[in-house]
């Protein structure tokens, strides 16, 4: 490997949006990190919200949370899950950060009495978020996605300051454009015209693509691949294709067969060298392949959306190629569920997880799935408001308070067994303002969930401390167990199992005479990789597998 000063590569897209640029860029990573170089991979957003922490996930997918705090794009989760790497809050920008900084920036009087404009200010603060400057880091590569298409009006600022990098960094700066090859049926032909007109578009803006990436539903022949070339000013190696994969995970192998990596290499200037056999991730990809058996699990959730719980879904998928399994995951919506349907829509599910959430559409119906899981010991597995969840079904049908709920739900229950935490009661602002990020969690030894992070080697397991597991999880929640009905819980089978030790929050509940029914405050699910699969959806697929071969 040969040493680089920093690198830049903007990645794209045009025609339509859904191309899966978030997977082309965390493949570019992955490759480059197979390389052994240093990568990063950040997101930069042209919406005006300051991050997607207060957007609706029917907008734009599951908010990813990274370990220091900060609400980002789902496509963080992409980068992590593929490279492993850690993204911060300098990973996921939005035009409406760029333009606070600048806006703040004009209020204290920095600009001397200038006129702030959109050239050269707001773009001089892209570059210098691009760019990552001051962050006091020693990448080899600093990979930056944009979202939107070209020729979106809010993407043009971004344009323009990768324009200017272009021409001030020459060589050290690459750029690869996603467009989309469409077939036509009735014609039978593969068309490139959107792709001309997209590179042309890119073109205006100042901007030579160098690399193009063409996402196909068929393949593409050389013919084809040199007729975009000579169009748009593109060598032939520099078109590559990316086609539909059985799996997302398939895509940086055939981007690397390619040669994707190879031929940033060559624009930049890099001697290329052998191509990295990337042997864990081939390992995996053929244990992916030779999971078949399948395992049904229930996602109960409100957001009837593929990304509405992204992250979920991929570590239920990974943990199950882990474990030999395939999983099928079946989304229920949680406000149409009752007591009397409750038996029916789960019928045949090995496991069940019961998903997080926002404010009380749906919640009942979670609360009924609870119960069934609970009392017919199904695998159940709740995440943040599903643990909540857990707790007030736990309350009401066990305990014997009817009214309990979580004060969330209802704010005058008189028995709020879910509470707002101390430190959110004078809080205001919406965004950005909950219990966010990484904190620590003691595990109670004996506990299934001490069990299961040990065989494991997770990025998330600390190492034991006394006489149990420390592990570090993220966080994005407003309430919490209410510490004043722990005795009653313990007493009644319910235990109180992770712990935060600095803050004293019940982060785990589990009832250990059930098969596997473990609800976390935290999410696991954000520090799920591809090659480090998380040890509790590891757990709990081993749980459904073994329960379903029972049943
Ligand atoms: N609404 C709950 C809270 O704020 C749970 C949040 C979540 O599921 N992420 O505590």
């Amino acid at each position: 490997m040969v040493k680089v000063n920093t690198k830049y590569i903007f990645v794209t897209g045009g025609v339509v949006s859904s191309l899966g640029k978030g997977i082309i860029s965390a493949s570019i990573g992955k490759l480059l990190q197979a390389r052994g170089y240093k990568v990063t991979i950040q997101k930069f957003d042209p919406y005006i919200n300051i991050d997607p922490g207060t957007l609706n996930p029917y907008e734009h997918g599951e908010c990813y949370v990274t370990a220091d705090g900060m609400e980002t794009d789902l496509d963080l989760g992409h980068y992590e899950r593929f490279t492993g790497i850690e993204t911060t809050r300098d990973n996921s920008i939005t035009t409406g950060r760029i333009y606070k900084t600048v806006i703040d920036r004009e209020r204290h009087g920095d600009y001397l009495g200038k006129t702030i404009q959109v050239v050269p200010h707001i773009t001089d603060e892209i570059k210098r978020r691009m760019l990552r400057e001051g962050l006091g880091e020693d990448l080899d590569f600093v990979i930056t996605e944009v979202g939107g298409t070209i020729g979106d009006i809010e993407s043009a600022p971004f344009m323009e300051a990768i324009r200017q990098l272009r021409w001030e960094l020459g060589r050290n700066a690459v750029c690869v454009h996603l467009t989309y090859v469409p077939y036509l049926k009735a014609a039978d032909e593969l068309k490139t015209k959107p792709t001309q007109h997209s590179v042309k578009e890119l073109q205006s803006m100042g901007i030579q693509p160098d690399i193009l990436v063409l996402r196909t539903e068929r393949h593409l022949d050389d013919s084809l691949r040199l007729k975009v070339a000579s169009f748009c000013n593109v060598d032939l190696e520099c078109v590559v294709q990316s086609e539909d994969m059985p799996s997302i995970y398939e895509v940086p192998v055939n981007m690397q067969k390619q040669g994707l990596d190879a031929a940033i290499m060559r624009k930049i200037g890099i001697p290329v060298g052998e191509t990295p056999a990337m042997r864990p991730w081939h390992e995996f990809l053929e244990k992916q392949r030779n999971a078949t058996r399948i395992v049904p699990i229930a996602l109960v959730g409100k957001y009837d959306l593929q990304d509405a719980y992204k992250s979920i879904r991929e570590s239920l998928n990974l943990a199950g190629i882990y474990k030999d399994v395939k999983t099928e995951l079946h989304f229920i919506n949680s406000e149409d569920i009752t007591a009397d349907n409750i038996a029916e829509k789960l019928s045949g599910m090995a496991g069940v997880v019961i998903c997080p959430g926002f404010g009380k559409r749906g919640t009942e119906g979670k609360i009924v799935a609870a119960e069934y899981t609970r009392t017919h010991d199904i695998p159940t597995f709740g995440i943040c408001l599903g643990m909540q969840i857990m707790v007030i079904e736990f309350a009401r049908n066990v305990l014997g308070y009817k009214d309990a709920n979580s004060s969330e739900l209802d704010e005058k229950t008189p028995h709020n067994v879910i509470d707002m935490m101390e430190e959110q009661k004078n809080i205001t602002e919406m965004g950005g303002t909950m219990r966010l990020g990484a904190y620590e969690c003691k595990l109670v030894e004996g506990s299934r969930v001490a069990e299961a992070y040990r065989p494991t080697p997770s990025p998330s397991y600390n190492g034991e401390q006394g006489d149990g597991p420390i592990v570090s999880e993220r966080h994005r929640h407003r309430y919490e167990f209410n510490n004043k009905y722990m005795k009653e819980y313990e007493a009644a089978g319910m235990k109180c199992v992770g712990i935060n030790p600095v803050a004293n929050l019940v982060e785990v509940v589990e009832i250990p005479e059930k098969r596997w029914y473990i609800g976390t405050q935290f999410h696991p699910e954000y520090s799920s990789t591809v090659l480090h699969p998380h040890p509790l959806f590891m757990s709990f697929i081993d749980a459904a597998r073994s329960a379903e071969r029972e049943s």
